[in-house]
């Protein structure tokens, strides 16, 4: 594997950390193909979020793959709980009133799971958690990636940089289920409009809907693979969120680790470690800094680009931000699988 990657610094004013993501731009060779087509993975931020990145940090990356003719578009796909990023028209429509629109990116704006979230592919894993993992199509679909995050805190995974960028950031909703809990269907009545479409895409028909009644979840038959709580249209299923911290860094690890074997020769990974606060930008609101402003990283690997950031801002921040969060394990448990 190619081990490198390098930082650049920034100082506190915009300006210069433009002028910083420009000249590590500038030292960055692209493993794309000539006219290639590529996915820049980004968080355009949920709605209410003080601290997603501007729009101006992916314009710079678009100009730059555009002068060196490559054909980037934006992605990000539908999250799991309601807020403004459940659907992609939804998701589209933060992203534009946080700024990521075509004209002033430059490119399309795009859903990597499509409008409804059924955009989706099964890969092969074959870890402990996960024997297959579910994505948005975009991972088959675009010539190259640059995952571009936000490296900051997160409430379960201690940190959230380019491995959970790649894990949770290109996952299915069902797979974003998978990673957060095992699996039981328990339905609201309250909410649930008798739509059908939980029986619709239960792929052992687990979930029956008959005669007008409320549906019903066969826990013998369920493999618990998520798709109803996924695609109901009314979050009617209970999304659970209830997790083992160790099990769900790994399961984060595993599904990045999945999609890696898709697009490692083509991706770049650039993290930018600027405003970073304890919290994720899917959380609403204003979250206290973790550390200053320190600048961009780039690399061709997600756990390299992660350990530099930690090295670069020091352990200790994330641990004071999300104390006895088992951060470290995405760390060993990529070294026993093999993704580094
Ligand atoms: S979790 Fe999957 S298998 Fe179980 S009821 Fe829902 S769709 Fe069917
Ligand atoms: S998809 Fe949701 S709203 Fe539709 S029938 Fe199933 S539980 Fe009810």
């Amino acid at each position: 594997m190619e081990k490198f990657f390098s930082f650049q610094k920034c100082s506190a004013t915009e300006l210069d950390k433009l002028e910083a993501m420009q000249l590590l731009l500038r030292g960055v060779k692209t493993p794309f193909s000539p006219g290639a087509n590529v996915a820049i993975k980004l968080h355009w931020g949920e709605i209410g979020n003080k601290h997603f990145l501007s729009p101006v940090y992916a314009r710079e990356i678009v100009r730059w793959l555009k002068g060196l003719n490559f054909k980037p578009f934006i992605v990000d796909t539908t999250v799991l709980y309601s807020g403004g990023r459940r659907d992609g028209a939804e998701s589209l429509r933060t992203a534009a009133k946080h700024g990521f629109t075509e004209d002033y990116l430059g490119c399309p704006v795009s859903i990597g799971d499509g409008l409804d979230g059924k955009s989706i592919v099964d890969i092969p894993a074959g870890y402990k958690h996960f024997s297959s993992v579910q994505t948005g199509k975009v991972v088959e679909q675009a010539e190259g990636f640059v995952i571009f995050s936000h490296f900051k805190g997160h409430m379960e995974a201690g940190f959230g940089g380019a491995i959970k960028n790649i894990s949770m950031g290109l996952a299915s909703r069902a797979q974003k289920q998978r990673m957060h809990a095992d699996v039981k269907p328990q339905l609201n009545e309250k909410k649930c409009i008798l739509c059908g479409e939980c029986a619709e895409v239960c792929p052992t028909g687990a979930a029956v809907m008959e005669d007008g009644n409320f549906p019903t979840y066969d826990l013998i038959k369920c493999i618990g693979c998520a798709q109803c709580i996924a695609m109901c249209p009314e979050t009617a299923l209970r999304i659970m969120w209830e997790t083992d911290f160790n099990v769900f860094q790994e399961k984060l690890v595993e599904t990045a680790a999945a999609i890696w074997r898709l697009i490692r020769n083509k991706t770049i990974v650039i993290n930018a470690l600027i405003d970073i606060v304890t919290e994720c930008d899917c959380l609403p609101g204003s979250h206290p800094l973790i550390s200053g402003d320190k600048g961009f990283i780039a690399a061709y690997h997600p756990v390299i680009a992660d350990a530099e950031a930690i090295k670069i801002i020091g352990s200790a921040a994330i641990d004071k931000a999300h104390p006895n969060l088992p951060w470290q394990r995405q760390f060993s448990y990529a070294r026993e699988i093999g993704f580094i």
